[in-house]
């Protein structure tokens, strides 16, 4: 692409390293900004400079939170032991929209991958291990994808997990396999927490 202009080209050039934004894309919307008033480009680039100077990981469950511990975390009314394992915080989202949960959260921050050189050492999985040592934990309830990687971090945490006196479950796998948690609708997603089975009975099938 050539650009009349040295300012244009690398502002499209941002704009394109971000997933799923081709050059095409990228010109689309940074003419669209140059549309604008200059204070609503302004607010826009002022959000994500404070997004990514100002965000932290809730120092209980490593979610993305504003403070130190998150929202979840800090809520009198949740249930704090019943614990739901998920892979990143658009899992967190995807399962507070169901409405049906009520428990708390650890966020691994990825799965088990060796084809992508991520291993647990990688993950939160020693905080995890701590924080069910040193809290009044019941329950751990897996909500991973139902992928290779999934099965994977689910196989290895189980081993980790199983001399706690803890009950173990996975979420109903009515959701495909290769299916990603974040691609699956609200109610069938509340249903798989509430149907949620042992994991070891659930490697009986
Ligand atoms: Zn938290």
């Amino acid at each position: 692409m050539n650009f009349s202009s040295k300012l244009l080209e690398n502002a499209v050039l941002e704009f394109s390293k971000l997933p799923g934004i081709g050059q095409k894309t990228a010109l689309r919307l940074v003419l669209h900004l140059l549309n604008q008033d200059k204070s609503d480009v302004e607010r826009f680039s002022v959000a994500m400079t404070k997004l990514r100077n100002e965000i932290q990981h809730c120092r209980v469950c490593f979610n993305i939170s504003d403070h130190t511990v998150c929202e979840i975390c800090a809520s009198h009314k949740r249930d704090r032991g019943t614990i739901c394992v998920v892979e990143d915080t658009r899992d967190v989202m995807a399962i507070e929209n169901t409405n049906q949960y009520n428990g708390v959260y650890h966020v691994l921050g990825g799965l088990i991958s060796p084809m992508d050189g991520v291993g647990p050492s990688d993950l939160e999985v020693d905080t995890l291990v701590e924080r069910i040592k040193a809290n009044e934990v019941r329950e751990v309830i897996f909500a991973l994808s139902a992928t290779m990687e999934g099965d994977t971090t689910i196989f290895y945490l189980h081993k980790r997990l199983k001399d706690f006196k803890i009950n173990i479950s996975t979420i109903a796998r009515g959701i495909a396999f290769g299916g990603e948690l974040e691609y699956v609708d609200e109610i069938t997603l509340g249903r798989s927490i509430a149907t949620r089975v042992p994991y070891e009975s659930s490697l009986a099938k």
